[in-house]
């Protein structure tokens, strides 16, 4: 079994220090039955370099994929 002790965030794949807003979201896995879920994390403080949060970027794209999913 893998502990992680470390946040890091899904998105950009860098670690969440201390102090820097982050959100978690659920993860809803079949194989996980039974088990305790897990959770993804994500920064949620807008970024100066880039447009919008990891999280804000993590929902876009969630809602593009559920979109292109629908019409295909
Ligand atoms: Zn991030």
């Amino acid at each position: 079994m893998i502990a992680y002790f470390t946040h890091q965030c899904d998105y950009c794949r860098s670690s969440i220090v201390s102090g820097q807003r982050w959100v978690r979201e659920k993860i809803y896995d079949p194989a996980l039955n039974g088990r305790d879920p897990s959770y993804h994390r994500y920064h949620c403080e807008p970024s100066a370099i880039r447009e919008g949060s990891c999280w804000e970027k993590h929902q876009m794209e969630r809602e593009i994929a559920r979109t292109t999913a629908r019409a295909a």
